[in-house]
């Protein structure tokens, strides 16, 4: 399936039209960046590593219920996957107190969160994306009521499924954050990429970082062995294309 035209250059990741009108394609270039990308490095096969991983992912969400963008990995850092009309939502479900809601709200860091906790934000970098509530989703005109109950059923199902995945591979996954679309029918399906840029992973025995976070620290020269453990822990031998 050959590239057509660039639809979307986001922060680490270049969206294409291609010849099916149906499908995009994605290509999961190396940069890395935080501060909504006011600081930016390039890191060799980052892009890679996480198109592998959400590969991986996509395919146990599937297994287990939840229909995703993902349709197939032609090359390392490039994905095949479904055209959605993407909801400008970032959803963001936390297992484990840490990062701005400790920084927000009176949580002590590394409290356990029974149920979890899942928060919208507003995707939109000018902004710094905002925190939203169901009134500000009607007022912004986003969503509607019964598509933000989806989103939020569908987030806690996929914490449910990877919590599992992650803790079988000896990870604790303290948050993530997901993006959803929705298909020509209008049908509600997880998009983007869920992989170490999106999520905070520790490992279960040392507690050590495994994710961006190390970035956004400025511990630059470990991001790279973290990706790579997460890599080797949960995509089997025979899964392994680099
Ligand atoms: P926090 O709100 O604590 O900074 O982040 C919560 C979780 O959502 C973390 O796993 C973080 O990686 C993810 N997250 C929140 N906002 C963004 C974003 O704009 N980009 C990415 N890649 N991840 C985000």
């Amino acid at each position: 399936m050959d590239k057509k035209e660039l639809i979307n250059c986001g922060k680490v990741k270049s969206v294409y039209n291609s010849s099916d009108d149906d499908k995009v394609i994605i290509e999961f270039r190396d940069d890395i960046t935080a501060g909504d990308g006011a600081r930016k490095e390039v890191m060799t096969n980052k892009g890679a590593y996480n198109a592998i991983i959400s590969t991986k992912i996509f395919k146990v969400l599937e297994e287990n219920g939840i229909e995703t963008q993902f349709v197939d990995l032609p090359e390392p850092n490039v994905m095949i996957a479904k055209k959605l009309e993407m909801i400008p939502i970032e959803v963001i479900v936390r297992n484990i107190a840490t990062g701005s809601l400790v920084r927000k709200y009176p949580i002590a860091d590394g409290t356990r969160l029974e149920p979890p906790v899942v928060e919208m934000d507003y995707k939109d970098d000018e902004y710094h994306d905002p925190m939203l509530n169901f009134s500000l989703i009607q007022a912004l005109g986003i969503a509607t009521q019964e598509e933000v109950d989806i989103l939020i059923e569908k987030a806690l199902k996929i914490n449910e499924i990877l919590r599992k995945f992650f803790a079988d591979a000896g990870i604790v996954l303290v948050d993530f954050k997901i993006e959803f679309g929705k298909d020509k029918d209008g049908n509600i399906i997880l998009g983007d990429e869920i992989s170490p840029d999106g999520c905070r992973l520790w490992d279960s025995e040392t507690l050590e970082m495994m994710d961006k976070e190390l970035f956004r620290k400025g511990k630059d020269d470990e991001v790279m062995d973290a990706y790579i453990e997460v890599y080797n822990r949960i995509i089997p031998d025979e899964e392994k294309v680099i």
